[in-house]
């Protein structure tokens, strides 16, 4: 074991499966008490057994839940805002409800998790927030992610909003930008094609590198910003997305 967060305390949302859940192990790994945050009760009893984080479950689109998680939250080093939900389709094939759902859960839980919690970091002077946005956002338009698009732009404004903000006071907020990774929601979505192979081949034939990211490869660059090695950067987006957006 080696200590890049020794003594850290970590929060990672959307923590039980996937980006999040790798992200969960990397840090804990590294030496930090980490709380992996998730609705999935049973995959986060199966974390907390293989890796020994701390787990709770939480609705993050539930402003009440989030009140009542933060007030005995404790100390917080870092706070890697995860959870994001994909909503397929161009505007016209948006219904209002996944419109709002794309919101509530990936911008309004990040707005919501990061006012509950930075106080207790401008006290202490010092904490990494590190936001999931996409390169489908303001950086690319990707076809058919609408909504999602649209919310993982308005997350890139957030970082750079609170990275602006409160620079000066130890405080650094950076977005990680992921091209497509190997999840089990985006597995869930190559089955719900109804062609699996034929989805995971034509996701794959965008990719310049000939293969999809891995979560493991995520979790390495959100471990950098969680660290104090990435002490002079706040406020940027980090592309990780195998040459995508060359
Ligand atoms: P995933 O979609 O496989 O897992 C998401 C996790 O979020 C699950 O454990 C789920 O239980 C949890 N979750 C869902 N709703 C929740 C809620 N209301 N409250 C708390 N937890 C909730 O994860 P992933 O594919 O690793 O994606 C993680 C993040 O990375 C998302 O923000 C996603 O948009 C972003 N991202 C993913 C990719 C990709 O290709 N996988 C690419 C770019 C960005």
């Amino acid at each position: 074991m080696t200590s890049r967060l020794a003594g850290m305390r970590a929060i990672v949302t959307a923590g039980a499966q996937g980006i999040g859940r790798a992200s969960v192990e990397r840090f804990t790994a590294e030496g930090a008490r980490v709380v992996a945050l998730d609705i999935d009760a049973q995959a986060l009893a199966e974390l907390q057994e293989s890796c020994g984080c701390e787990t709770r479950v939480l609705d993050l689109t539930n402003a009440g839940a989030i009140a009542a998680f933060a007030r005995d939250a404790g100390n917080v080093d870092v706070l890697f805002l995860c959870a994001g939900y994909v909503a397929s389709g161009n505007i016209l094939e948006c219904q209002e409800l996944d419109w709002c759902r794309s919101f509530d859960l990936n911008v309004t839980a990040m707005y919501r998790m990061i006012r509950a919690l930075l106080p207790r970091m401008l006290e202490r002077g010092r904490g990494s927030i590190i936001t999931m946005s996409s390169v489908a956002s303001s950086l690319r338009g990707v076809p058919n992610r609408f909504a999602y698009g649209t919310t993982k732009g308005a997350v890139i404004g957030l970082t750079k909003a609170i990275a602006t903000d409160f620079v000066a006071k130890g405080i650094r907020c950076n977005a990680i930008c992921p091209g497509t990774v190997e999840t089990p929601s985006l597995v869930e979505r190559m089955h719900a094609t109804g062609n699996y192979e034929n989805a995971r081949a034509a996701w794959i034939a965008r990719q310049p590198m000939g293969r999809l990211g891995k979560a493991a490869e995520i979790a390495e660059l959100a471990l950098y910003l969680a660290s104090d090695e990435s002490a002079f950067t706040t406020g940027q987006c980090h592309i990780v997305d195998g040459g995508w957006c060359t």
